[in-house]
């Protein structure tokens, strides 16, 4: 094979330009990422070779060196690790094989420090050598193939940022050696105090020596078998940055060693901000496995439940073979004991932030809050425990911020009040605004405001909390009873009077209502649509029906105010009753966040009405 030009993913020459301009300021960390890139290429080599032992050739000691030239203005980063095929250095390289990467780029602003944060948040590994580089060279060769068949990759600014070039090359060594032909105005970097103190102040917790002249300039042992009280935070910070793959310190972070029946260290993060890809289930990240140090696999799914799917971290087991695979980690009991040591580690910390770190914590939901949700339903056995965590906007202040425990709520209840009142909607202004809300602000009972999709699923799962029933407030009969300081029945309706008037109704709406019956909710508005008390709520239908899944056809009660201008006057005997009805149907349908079968219709007839019977 010969040299051939290949192009970029178009991604990958946007993401090029702006990371040159915008990281700029902090264009040390190019080292870390590649120091970083070459012990993750150890780690995988020493994988390999547990059943390849060949694969160490006659080099059986891995370790990363760094170099530089001073005539030639380069700086040289290379490993005795895994090395790679031509096929991965274009796959790897070339592209972004990242999820979300459209949606990534979609969201840059153009504003250099918003965009740089962002870039941060992406990652932006091997790409970062274009910071102080503007032509990289990459010789590697695969652990096991021949001298012969290794690969040159090398991408020069200068020809064109959308192009770089590969050809077939000689390495007698397997591994990668990356070289940065240094840009105009970084020859700082051509000094070997200035490196190595970027290595130590980056680089120290790479468990591998990274050598300088033939010295460690680093501690060279695995970070999580270390003492705590030997760590620094800076260590902690940055170990996280290389198993996170993030550019940006964690939140918080929990580290132990636990013995027993089961022995293993774990080190485990919550990263500051959500990746890209946290919603995206076919590639879901994870924690990396050791096996008495030797790295067994990224993004180990098994050894958390789906719910804490954004922590990062190692576990070091003791105890598993060294040959586990994702297929053993499935049925493993041990991993049973894993996960649920691993689970509780992660909720004691989260725990400890919301006691201890109220801004944290707030980060923390902000951030993750969605996700931690699901446990409720995912994960019986903690479902305390979680719900002690979870966070909601209330009628309390009325804020979208989701700063209200359940804890909270039930310091405040009304005396004689024994129920957790909730309301769903689609969105924060529609479930603040619901008709349904209006006794309970009158009578200054608190009512949870939940807005987002998968609260339905929280509240279907959560009955209650520590003994306090959760309760739609749009659901089957309300009995406040005396709660608030008044007597029950706003309105002193009385059934009978208005028996006519509810026939009626129900007879013009036809198979639309399962029935029609005086409210008890209302102050304000004149109508409000109920699920009867076992169907399924208005909000639930319609998030079910537009994720296109078959909905038990369960029809509303349509309720009434009695007390209110427009159903006072309403008589059985009116002309335009039927469209009266409609209309009162429709907009307590729109009130609620749902959708009219016939919009143009309710238009028409609420113009008509809006003229009166003299125009009619
Ligand atoms: P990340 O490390 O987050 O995957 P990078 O941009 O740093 O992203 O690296 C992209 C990929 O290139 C790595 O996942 C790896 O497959 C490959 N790679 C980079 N450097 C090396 C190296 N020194 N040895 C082997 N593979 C490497
Ligand atoms: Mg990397």
């Amino acid at each position: 094979m010969v040299k051939e030009t290949l192009g970029f993913q178009a991604e990958v020459k946007q993401l090029l330009e702006l990371m040159i301009h915008s990281l700029y300021s902090n264009k040390e960390i190019f080292l870390r990422e590649l120091v970083s890139n070459a012990s993750d290429a150890a780690d995988k080599l020493r994988f390999e070779a547990l059943n390849h032992n060949s694969l160490y050739e006659s080099d059986p000691e891995l370790k990363i060196r760094v170099s530089f030239d001073k005539a030639a203005r380069s700086v040289t980063v290379s490993d005795n690790g895994i090395g790679m095929s031509r096929d991965e250095v274009i796959r790897n390289i070339g592209t972004i094989a990242k999820s979300g990467t459209r949606e990534f780029f979609q969201s840059l602003t153009g504003d250099q420090a918003k965009d740089a944060r962002l870039i941060g948040q992406f990652g932006v590994g091997f790409y970062s050598s274009f910071i102080v580089a503007d032509r990289v060279t990459l010789v590697t060769r695969r652990a096991g193939l021949p001298a012969g068949d290794a690969v040159r990759w090398e991408c020069d600014m200068a020809k064109g940022a959308g192009e770089y070039s590969i050809e077939p090359a000689e390495k007698a060594t397997r591994g990668t050696e990356v070289t940065l032909h240094l840009r105009e105005g970084e020859d700082e970097l051509l000094d070997e105090f200035r490196l190595k103190a970027i290595l130590r102040k980056y680089s120290d917790h790479i468990a591998i020596p990274i050598v300088m002249d033939g010295e460690a300039v680093n501690q060279a042992s695995a970070l999580w078998v270390r003492p705590k009280n030997e760590i620094s935070d800076e260590q902690y910070v940055e170990f996280y940055k290389h198993v996170g793959h993030d550019f940006e310190p964690p939140l918080a972070w929990t580290h132990n060693r636990v013995e027993g029946r089961q022995e293993y260290t774990q080190l485990l993060y919550i990263p500051a901000h959500a990746p890209f890809d946290l919603w995206d289930r076919e590639h879901r990240h994870g924690l990396k496995l050791y096996v008495r140090r030797v790295f067994i696999m990224d993004d180990a799914a098994q050894l958390l439940p789906a719910y804490l799917r954004f922590v990062r971290g190692v576990v070091d087991s003791s105890d598993l073979p060294l040959n586990v695979s994702r297929e053993i980690l499935q049925q493993s009991r041990d991993i049973d004991a894993l996960r649920a040591g691993c689970t509780k580690r992660v909720l004691d910390l989260l725990d400890d932030l919301a006691a201890n770190h109220k801004d944290k914590y707030a980060t923390f939901w902000n951030e993750f809050g969605r996700v931690l949700k699901e446990g409720v339903g995912e994960d019986a056995s903690n479902r305390e425990r979680i719900a002690r965590l979870l966070r909601f906007s209330s009628t309390h202040d009325d804020r979208e911020a989701e700063t209200v425990s359940l804890a909270d709520y039930v310091s405040r209840m009304r005396p004689g009040q024994d129920k957790i009142y909730y309301v769903t909607a689609e969105s924060f202004l529609a479930a603040k605004g619901s008709p349904h809300l209006e006794i309970f602000r009158k009578r200054a009972i608190e009512v949870l405001l939940l807005h987002d999709r998968v609260d339905e699923w929280l509240v279907a799962n959560l009955p209650e909390y520590e003994g306090k029933a959760l309760v739609s407030v749009a659901r089957g009969r309300l009995d406040l009873g005396n709660i608030g300081g008044e007597e029950a029945n706003e309105g002193g309706h009385k059934v009978g009077e208005h028996a006519e008037l509810l026939r009626k109704l129900k007879a013009a709406l036809g198979d639309k209502v399962k029935d029609v019956r005086i409210s008890d909710r209302l102050t304000h508005s004149p109508s409000c649509l109920v699920a009867d008390e076992h169907d399924m709520g208005g909000n639930l239908a319609r998030i079910l029906k537009a994720a296109g899944q078959k909905v038990p056809l369960s029809k509303p009660i349509l309720e009434v105010n009695a007390a209110h201008a427009i159903v006072q006057r309403l008589k059985p005997e009116d002309e335009r009753f039927d469209d009266w009805a409609s209309v009162l149907f429709d907009q307590a349908l729109l009130a609620e966040g749902g959708q009219l079968d016939d919009p143009a219709g309710f238009v028409k007839r609420t113009n008509e009405l809006m003229l009166g019977p003299a125009r009619s």
